[in-house]
């Protein structure tokens, strides 16, 4: 199982609005799509799905009055699961007694703009709903919101993928999009500290580096940073600069 989780506090959720109700289990999960339009620019820009993101869950707090976002996992087009509800938590995306069912997971697909899933979406709603599977009781069913309920809702190209019994896509896995640097320098001393330094240590531990994931740069950063850009063959500064942060998504792991 190798799911790509935006945490919550990566994507920058806002607290819920109160308490969750606990779930012990479901006969699977549902998908969805937003209904509305999605912009075709997400797909080579991340941002863009963090934005996306941001703003159901603003209107599921603000304009439906739920406790939260009311989708367990949202599915982006660069094979990333963000954390929505969760697992083991009642979502509010299925309809009025549908929500104990299934876990719901939103795909960043619409019903104009961005139409067809890319396979990295259908690849992260895959990871989803194995994760749901693995760690959250979830059963073998999938099925679209549309199951049981009066909606256009997953679209008709993510329903018949869902009818297909969601296949994975065929062909190699995107590889990851690099983020944009953070414009400054990560190094050490003094230890630097922040969000850009926990994206390049989880990064690096995804390569296979040990490296605590913690958002501080101290000396095991900077020593596991020297031993990449020697294997890279740049100058071993120990310090990430636009150059070590580009490769430490494109250069090929070995
Ligand atoms: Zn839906
Ligand atoms: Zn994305």
């Amino acid at each position: 199982m190798a799911i790509d989780l935006v945490l919550r506090r990566d994507w920058s959720a806002r607290a819920p609005h109160g308490d969750y109700t606990q779930l012990e289990s479901t006969k699977g999960v549902k998908v969805h799509y937003t209904g509305g339009r999605v912009d075709p620019g997400i797909v080579s820009d991340h941002d863009g799905c963090v934005a996306l993101v941001r703003s159901i869950q603003a209107h599921h707090l603000d304009g439906n009055g739920w406790v939260d976002i009311g989708y367990s996992f949202v599915a982006c087009p660069h094979k990333r699961v963000f954390e929505g509800r969760g697992l083991h938590r009642l979502p509010a995306a299925n309809g009025p007694g549908l929500n104990a069912g299934h876990y719901a997971v939103l795909a960043l697909v619409g019903s104009s703009g961005l139409v067809e899933p890319p396979d990295g979406v259908l690849h992260a709603i895959v990871d989803a709903v194995e994760y749901a599977r693995e760690l959250g009781h979830a059963g073998k069913e999938i099925k679209g919101h549309r199951d049981g309920y009066a909606t256009e809702c997953p679209g008709d190209s993510l329903y018949s993928w869902v009818r297909r019994g969601a296949p994975r896509p065929d062909g190699p896995t995107p590889p990851p999009e690099t983020p944009s640097f953070p414009g400054r320098l990560l190094s050490y001393p003094p230890v630097t500290r922040g969000e850009d330094v926990r994206t390049w240590q989880r990064q690096m531990s995804r390569r296979g580096w040990e490296l605590a994931v913690d958002g501080a740069y101290g000396s095991q950063s900077r020593d596991v940073c020297r031993g990449f850009q020697r294997r890279q063959g740049v100058v071993d500064d120990g310090i990430v600069g636009p150059v070590t942060w580009r490769l430490a998504w494109a250069a090929p792991s070995t």
